[in-house]
């Protein structure tokens, strides 16, 4: 009996209320049962919270028309393995960089920002799509606005294409397509276009609305098309932002770099990023100590739709996907960090509880089985009664119980646990020598009907523990002569069994 084992600690809780009983006592009986009891943590919502709601930092609501502005869009490329997926990020970097002034040293920061030559700029996000952006969303956080196809023109649509659409369509975010390779001698641009319409992806050429820009992403070939196909596709969404109110942002990377610590890459979704401002994410904060872009130089600010790279997190990191919010103090970020590390201690003290529910319910349910089993033979559990009854058997077996005073119960509880209980303090008596005392049947919840007919037919008297019985039963008990007990005490019910028993027990010569 598995689940004897693990006590009910609410349980254990309302009895010990009663005053009537106390704990050691519960624990003793199960003891004496052969159990070893041990008393399971109770989850954290059952006692007083240590989380208040409004500890927490929520983002904020959305901005008003008036407040929003242009922002960059942001990108992530997605296709086939060796579709050139890599080729292309590295040379939409390269082509900022011919540009600026950093001699090509790039950092691989997860984001990166391209200007184009009218100034409007693009974020591209160079993790692996599919995870980091699955995250993102299921964590609350904003993903990117747009997907880059990259389909190769000598292979066309192939499995993981597939379920790059499938994954920009779940994700509702529109695609662009680079059908890409186009200087290889067996490119077929065409054939690759048309591949896609089985998918319902019909390119502009073709009559549709998908933009589709032949490139080569190794030989830099048409790149300038992509990036303004990539701004047309913004536009056409119309991609704005607060610069005002507190910063929200995303995780793109987290992790620890030599020399410089914990260090995360973030695009902000709305408010301007400076040096010293106190973000939260997940259940860690930050004061931000440097601000740099992926070429490793030093950003005064970083508006929506930047990448950036930030130190200054206090001891752990936060997860790529996680939403970061910015908070009025430090005192605020260290109460709401405060506030999601209870809540994540609760919410794990909970699932632990499901699962011993769970398990003590199955158990439950074999036990109660395996004793109705056993109570239908007239079997007892204790090794004593065992015993007495065989040897009366053999011996008498003729006369049957007749020679014996009859008591039977129909036992009804407002738990499991209490019934469980009171069978086993009823299982510990030994009185069956000199009568015969069953429990007819045994359950929680409030008699019925049926209840009572069963007890008539079996000259049962129905004892009930903190639970009562409604009208209709008790009529129908008071009609048909079944006694109804009602008991809010343990130990007082089962004094009442004892009482009854002895009063039927023949007296001793
Ligand atoms: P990924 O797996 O999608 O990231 O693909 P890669 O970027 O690693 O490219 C796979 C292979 O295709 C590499 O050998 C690239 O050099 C090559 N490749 C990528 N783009 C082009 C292109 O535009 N033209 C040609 N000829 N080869 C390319």
């Amino acid at each position: 009996t598995d689940f004897l084992t693990d006590l009910n600690p609410k349980l254990l809780d309302s009895i010990v209320e009663e005053r009537a009983i106390d704990q050691e006592f519960i624990l003793k009986a199960v003891a004496g049962f052969g159990c070893k009891p041990r008393v399971a943590m109770r989850p954290a919502s059952n006692r007083k919270s240590q989380a208040d709601d409004d500890d927490d930092i929520l983002p904020q609501p959305p901005a008003s028309e008036a407040e929003l502005a242009k922002r960059p869009p942001v990108v992530t490329i997605m296709g086939h393995v060796d579709h050139g997926k890599t080729t292309l990020l590295d040379t939409l970097r390269k082509s900022n960089i011919t540009a600026g002034e950093f001699g090509g040293i790039t950092q691989h920061i997860g984001a990166f920002s391209v200007a184009l030559k009218d100034g409007r700029k693009v974020t591209f996000l160079d993790t692996p799509g599919h995870a980091a952006f699955a995250a993102m969303r299921s964590r609350g956080a904003h993903g990117a606005d747009l997907v880059i196809l990259v389909v190769a023109a000598d292979d066309g649509v192939k499995e993981q294409t597939k379920q790059s659409i499938e994954f920009a369509r779940q994700a509702n975010v529109p695609l662009v397509v680079a059908i890409n390779k186009c200087d290889k001698p067996q490119a077929d641009p065409t054939r690759a276009m048309r591949s896609l319409l089985q998918f319902n992806i019909v390119p502009e050429s073709m009559g549709g609305d998908v933009q589709c820009i032949q490139v080569s992403a190794l030989q830099g070939t048409n790149i300038d098309a992509l990036q303004e196909a990539i701004l047309t596709q913004a536009d056409i969404m119309n991609i704005r932002a607060t610069p005002k109110g507190r910063v929200e942002a995303s995780v793109i990377e987290a992790t620890t770099v030599h020399g410089i610590g914990k260090v995360t890459t973030l695009v902000v979704a709305r408010g301007i990023l400076r040096k010293g401002a106190v973000l939260v994410g997940g259940a860690t904060w930050c004061k931000v100590r440097t601000m740099t872009d992926e070429n490793g130089k030093e950003m005064r600010e970083a508006g929506p739709g930047t990448p950036v790279r930030i130190s200054g997190w206090r001891d752990d990191l936060p997860n790529p996907g996680d939403l970061i919010i910015e908070a009025e103090s430090t005192d605020k970020a260290t109460k709401a960090v405060a506030y999601r590390v209870a809540k994540e201690m609760e919410t794990k003290a909970k699932k632990d509880w499901g699962e011993i529910e769970e398990k003590r319910r199955v158990a439950r349910e074999e036990y109660v089985a395996n004793r109705k089993e056993l109570y239908s033979k007239g079997i007892r559990f204790n090794s004593t009664i065992r015993r007495i009854v065989h040897k009366k058997n053999r011996l008498t077996k003729d006369l049957g119980d007749d020679t014996k005073p009859k008591m039977r119960i129909l036992l009804r509880t407002d738990v499991e646990g209490t019934l469980e209980a009171i069978l086993t303090v009823i299982e510990s008596y030994s009185c069956q020598e000199e009568c015969d005392f069953q429990v007819v049947d045994f359950n929680v919840g409030p008699p019925t009907p049926t209840d009572v007919e069963l007890a008539k037919e079996t000259g049962a008297m129905i004892y009930l523990f903190n639970i009562d019985a409604n009208k209709a039963v008790k009529t129908e008990a008071e009609q048909s002569g079944v006694q109804i007990h009602h008991y809010n005490v343990i130990y007082r019910l089962v004094e009442a069994l004892k009482d009854e028993l002895s009063a039927r027990l023949p007296l001793k010569e």
